[in-house]
């Protein structure tokens, strides 16, 4: 039976009796998109399954990518035809059906500098790109553009080298509200959602070789407890190797980590109306719509330090910079960067070479691997956060194929629409209506539409029982102090951090990262969850030093050489 999909971290002591009691179908490893995912595909299936999470949901690679829910229009040049084709419909069926709410559209301009063979090239790969997408499409064909048409959507752009443009469209998404989402429809599907529960050991069952589940240890207590479960699917992304080693077993394949590097700069440093997509020497870099602001990025390098804390340097912002700078009239500058942001992309590299092969990362592979390394473990890594759905139910698929029992019935998650997405279009027409009834403003709702879908009303209701959680959170940004309310009592936000830094997006789009809200959400979280004032000036404490050390991993270096941005745009 479909429950509500409410994470009330309030509920959290009851939610762990449930994960030590129960015997599951299903135990997910990680809450991640993959994991996530993975859990709402065997929960729509009828299965009983429990999703545990070592840190807060998103807190590893899912909430530190480009946004982008895209068909990669760069692995058509690698000849990736099944991943854009599959990425693609994907996409769509987000875009128009399973989440309209959180996967909007946006357009982006393609600048052209060589007149003769550059346009041909990528306009024939557009034309594929379209084409692969087919005829019932929620998202315009590409157009081709002069370089008058180009300047006119983005006069930032250097005109000098300019030869035209091409005009193409794919779609965005807060990546970590995303990942939420789909968690909590799992858990409207009956899942048992857990975060800061980390997997310490896998059992086995009578025969030593089946995985029966799980040890799982608290992190808020400490305290150890065992899951039972008749399979076990580790989505761990880049600690996947690290879960295989708990279970001492070798799967065929490893996970290599390539750091991407975003900054985010404000909408005013760059004047377009419309996304932008440039080459670069290794792969391409994007300027993303971000509310008020951009996020360009990225970088692609290896990682070898900790997985829980990749670090931007100073040498990935130049980068950046300076690629952004070859084509940009007025060059950006280490001052116009509001925030810094870095992830670990979980690549999979085959067995023999260990991930240590020394191949770039940029050739290993973005496609996902799925394998049964022992009876009752189905782990899966690589893929990308657009195909997550595919992947879930192909993991899902490997574990219960080895189900000793009736046949389980296939993925249904294409026809699962995610919380909030629901009747969307009569809430939206009904905005102005919402506002006065709410006696708040239009634009209000309409924010909360855009993050909330649907269920807007319910972060509404907070309002209407205690009008001061109206006010802004943060002077200059949209979220509400409602919003901080309705992460306790229906997203499992159990710290300062899971607010400032997933929930919202403060962490990057403010200047002080955060660090002037700390307090006041401590003080909203503190009043639901029966902090002392102690308690609450150490998560205040705790937050500000968290961003601290991020900041220090960033030192402050010199504005990318004006040469170098003149001679790059020239050639
Ligand atoms: C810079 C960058 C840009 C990207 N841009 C895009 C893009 O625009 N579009 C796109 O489609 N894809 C993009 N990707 C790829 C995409 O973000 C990833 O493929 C995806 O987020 C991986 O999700 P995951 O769930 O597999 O891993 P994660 O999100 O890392 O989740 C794994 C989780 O497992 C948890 N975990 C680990 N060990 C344990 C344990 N023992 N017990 C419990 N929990 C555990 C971790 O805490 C973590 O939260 C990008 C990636 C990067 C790095």
């Amino acid at each position: 039976m479909a429950s509500n999909g409410v994470l009330d971290a309030r509920d959290r002591a009851a939610m762990l009796n449930r994960l030590a009691a129960e015997r599951f179908d299903v135990l997910v490893i990680g809450g991640g998109i993959t994991g996530a995912g993975a859990a709402l595909d065997a929960a729509s299936r009828g299965l009983r399954v429990a999703l545990i999470e070592s840190r807060d949901l998103a807190s590893g690679t899912s909430s530190q990518s480009s946004k982008l829910i895209h068909g990669g229009l760069r692995y058509l040049e690698q000849l990736d035809f099944k991943l854009v084709y599959e990425a693609l419909r994907e996409r769509d069926l987000l875009v128009s059906k399973l989440a309209p709410h959180l996967v909007k559209p946006v357009r982006f301009l393609f600048p052209l500098y060589k007149k003769v063979v550059e346009r041909p090239y990528v306009g024939a790969g557009l034309v594929l790109y379209d084409a692969m997408e087919g005829t019932r499409r929620p998202v315009p064909y590409h157009r081709h553009l002069s370089a008058r048409g180009a300047l006119r959507l983005a006069p930032a752009l250097n005109p000098g080298p300019l030869a035209g443009a091409m005009l193409y469209y794919d779609a965005q998404v807060d990546d970590a509200r995303y990942t939420l989402a789909v968690a909590r429809t799992a858990a409207a599907h009956s899942a048992v959602v857990a975060t800061r529960v980390t997997a310490v050991g896998l059992t086995r069952g009578g025969d030593g070789v089946r995985v029966t589940g799980a040890r799982v240890r608290d992190e808020e207590s400490g305290r150890e407890f065992g899951v039972t479960a008749e399979a076990v699917v580790v989505c761990a992304g880049v600690w996947t190797d690290l879960v295989h080693e708990l279970a001492g077993v070798r799967a065929g394949y490893r996970v290599r980590m390539s750091k991407g590097v975003h900054i985010v700069v404000p909408r005013s440093a760059v004047r377009a109306s419309t996304g932008m997509i440039l080459r670069t020497e290794k792969s391409v870099l994007f300027f993303i719509p971000w509310g008020e602001h951009w996020i360009v990025g990225t970088t692609d390098t290896d990682w070898s330090g900790d997985r829980a804390e990749p670090a931007a340097t100073e040498e990935d912002i130049d980068y950046i910079l300076a690629a952004a700078n070859r084509v940009l009239v007025q060059p950006l500058t280490r001052a116009d960067v509001v925030g810094v942001y870095a992830g670990l992309r979980p690549l999979v590299a085959a067995s023999e070479t260990n991930g240590k092969g020394g191949k770039p990362t940029t050739k290993v592979s973005r496609e996902h691997v799925v394998d049964v390394p022992v009876p009752g473990l189905a782990s899966i890594a690589g893929g990308k956060f657009t195909t997550y759905r595919i992947m879930a139910r192909d993991v899902v698929d490997a574990a219960v194929s080895g189900f000793g029992r009736e046949v389980v019935p296939a993925s249904v998650t294409d026809q699962v629409p995610l919380l909030g997405a629901d009747g969307l279009a009569a809430v939206r027409a009904g905005a102005g209506r919402l506002a006065e009834d709410y006696r708040v403003s239009r634009s209000l709702v309409e924010h909360l539409l855009g993050r909330y879908g649907t269920l807007a009303s319910e972060v509404l209701d907070l309002i209407r029982a205690d009008p001061e959680l109206a006010r802004p959170l943060a002077d200059g940004h949209p979220y509400l102090r409602a919003e901080v309310a309705y992460a306790v009592t229906h997203e499992n936000a159990l710290h300062v951090e899971d607010v400032l830094m997933r929930r919202t997006r403060l962490v990057f789009e403010s200047a002080d990262s955060g660090a002037g809200a700390a307090a006041q959400v401590s003080e909203i979280m503190g009043r639901l969850l029966g902090w002392n004032r102690r308690k609450r000036a150490v998560e205040t404490r705790r937050y500000l030093d968290l961003i601290a050390a991020e900041h220090a991993a960033v030192a402050p270096g010199p504005m990318p050489s004006a040469d170098l941005a003149v001679s790059a745009a020239a050639g």
